[in-house]
């Protein structure tokens, strides 16, 4: 089969992180695109796992160099998908994950039109709330900013292929891992499948002209 980009979006606190952490830890056939970010590190966050963690200049150095297949402002933070990261877990045959907000999805898209989109949604707005830190949070500060970036973007949730309502986290990895093989069966992922069926194909007709001739040619 042939390996495609798996996209995540969601707003903040949609969980897609740790939906696309589960799943690339419970399966060998998906790896994870690093993005780099000039955002700093979050606590428990690691260079190189979780992002590449460069400075602004870096980020623009690698910008002009072309090394991003694309990039995006959020929260006055530049984030970037790089070619090599993605190229890199295709080449190895596995599906690639990337976490990335709506521009990003789309110019993913516009790149790999066989890429899968996948939109994550909290179950409520109580539930986002309460997943951002609750109203008087650590990140109350910008918890109104990103409460009105969520809106944006559920305003395009029907340009993906799927939606996917976050209310357990195990159960949202078990549908993101259902599309994902769901998709890998698409005939056109799948140049071998072609070559059984037809092979299925001359066997049931020559099978059919043989039993027909035994029948005396009904
Ligand atoms: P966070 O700072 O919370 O890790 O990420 C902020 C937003 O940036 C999230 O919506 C995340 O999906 C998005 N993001 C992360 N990496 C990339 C990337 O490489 N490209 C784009 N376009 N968005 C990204």
């Amino acid at each position: 089969m042939k390996a495609f980009p798996l996209v995540l979006s969601a707003p903040s606190g949609g969980g897609k992180t740790t939906i696309a952490n589960a799943l690339v830890a419970a399966r060998d056939d998906i790896g994870y695109s690093v993005s780099a970010t000039t955002r700093p590190p979050r606590p428990g966050e690691r260079d190189g796992t979780d992002y590449h963690f460069v400075s602004a200049a870096e980020f623009e150095r690698r910008v002009q160099a072309g090394e991003f297949l694309e990039c995006a402002e959020y929260g006055g933070a530049r984030y970037g998908t790089l070619q090599a990261e993605v190229e890199r877990v295709l080449a190895s045959g596995r599906h690639v994950v990337l976490d990335i907000e709506i521009e990003g999805a789309r110019a993913i898209r516009r790149r790999y039109p066989d890429a899968v989109l996948v939109f994550i949604v909290p179950p409520s707005a109580e539930e986002l709330l309460q997943r951002l830190g609750g109203p008087d949070g650590t990140r109350a500060a910008s918890l109104v900013s990103r409460l009105r970036r969520a809106v944006e973007e559920l305003r395009v949730a029907p340009e993906y292929d799927y939606v996917v309502v976050n209310a357990d986290r195990t159960e949202a990895v078990a549908e993101v891992a259902a599309i994902l093989d769901a998709e890998g069966r698409r005939p056109r992922r799948n140049p071998e499948l072609a070559d059984v069926v037809a092979e299925l194909g001359r066997d049931l007709g020559s099978l059919a002209d043989r039993l027909q001739g035994r029948q005396g040619g009904v």
